[in-house]
């Protein structure tokens, strides 16, 4: 009898896309998904264009073109203190998803066990099931989403191997602090693991947090996996186009596995992304976090007005509400009625959680042009609770 794997079984549409289809049939306003429609700077859009009509439209070194290897490089050194060798230590790869997956493929085995903090990025825990790992919860505390290194202490087991830490993290916003960065990596060190970080909000960080790469603390680049990319900052979340800094022993594994599953990210495009990084200065990057900061607060107002109180994010471009007051026994019920009184998607909290701690929290995404976004909140401003 032919039969789906017996991971596929378990295998869910994200709750993201779900709320995308729900908010399309009522022709919504979509913050749920975090597609990112904000303009793609010209540069980026102009050496994408030019590599495709002047022929740069074959494979690449399975680790992407020297151009924009060595362009990270330098960004890495630049921005995150973190020095690396753009022949060895440099893997363009097919978006950050890309890089966490074939970064698990080549670091761990079936049944490791891999720590993540709740609320999770869902990609995150799904990537890590469906390749048998086995994801551990360590649960932030709101309103700053603290942790606590006792219960880090207490999930740990022999078969711990990796850490995920998200900074800023979605959902919640979180942006990992200096002492908690140094907890992390002591804690590492001392039961010999992995540090996978995602860091692809790093350009999405207001008021005083300041963005960490934890791969830039003393003597956590051997053990540290640095993922970032280029959907977020430049706007370009379909070119599939990231990057992992990492150690020359595992850059190779971790290369193969990228070859053997994407080939390479999109030749033209990383002509595009090179571009962006060596032609946009440290303007472009403030003023990004600007015009984020902006859509913050008016989004944050807007559901504080309504009575969804907003637990204001450190970084990134998501906001978790405290959605106690509307009607519903479960977040996605919540999602669902706010939807349906306002047409405005969110994401339910219970798909960012593996036990209790969503079922009264929604996630907005604010990286929406501001037509978009002022609509939303009009919209918001109509709930009656
Ligand atoms: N990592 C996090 C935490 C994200 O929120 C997202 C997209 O929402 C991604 C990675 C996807 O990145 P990429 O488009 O580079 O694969």
């Amino acid at each position: 009898m032919l039969t789906l794997s017996s991971a596929a079984e378990s295998i869910l549409q994200s709750e993201i896309r779900v709320m995308s289809v729900e908010c399309e049939k009522v022709h919504g306003i979509n913050l749920a998904q975090g597609v990112c429609d904000t303009e793609v700077p010209t540069p980026v859009r102009a050496a994408a264009w030019h590599a495709m009509e002047y022929g740069l439209n074959s494979y690449t070194r399975l680790d992407g073109i020297p151009l924009l290897r060595n362009a990270i490089a330098k960004h890495v050194l630049e921005h995150n203190g973190i020095t690396a060798d753009p022949e060895t230590e440099v893997i363009v790869t097919s978006g950050a998803t890309g890089a966490f997956y074939c970064a698990c493929l080549a670091l761990l085995n079936e049944g490791d066990e891999v720590i993540v903090f709740e609320p999770y990025y869902d990609y995150h825990v799904n990537t890590l099931e469906s390749l048998k790992l086995k994801p551990v919860y360590l649960q932030l505390e709101p309103p700053n989403w603290s942790f606590s290194v006792d219960e880090l202490e207490r999930v740990t087991t022999r078969r711990t191997r990796a850490i995920v830490v998200n900074t800023p993290a979605n959902p919640c916003g979180k942006v990992f602090g200096l002492s908690e960065l140094e907890k992390i990596a002591a804690w590492a060190e001392a039961n010999d693991t992995f540090i996978l970080t995602d860091e692809i909000y790093e350009h999405f960080v207001y008021d005083h947090h300041r963005h960490i790469s934890p791969g830039s603390l003393p003597a956590m680049r051997e053990r540290t996996v640095t993922i970032s990319g280029f959907s977020k900052v430049f706007s370009v979340t379909g070119w599939r186009v990231g990057y992992m800094v990492v150690a020359p022993q595992w850059a190779t594994a971790i290369g193969y596995y990228h070859d053997l599953v994407y080939i390479c990210a999109p030749a033209p495009l990383q002509m595009g992304c090179a571009a962006g990084l060596d032609e946009l200065g440290p303007s472009f990057y403030n003023s990004l976090r600007d015009e984020y900061d902006r859509k913050r607060h008016l989004i944050c107002d807007a559901l504080n007005a309504a009575g969804l109180t907003a637990y204001e994010p450190q970084g990134a471009y998501y906001v978790l509400a405290d959605s106690s007051r509307l009607p519903g026994a479960t977040s996605k019920q919540k999602a669902m009625y706010l939807l349906e009184q306002t047409g405005v998607a969110s994401v339910p909290g219970e798909s960012c959680y593996q036990g209790r701690g969503g079922e009264n929290l929604l996630r907005f995404c604010f990286a929406k042009k501001d037509y978009d976004l002022q609509q939303a909140c009009k919209r918001l401003a109509k709930l009656k609770l």
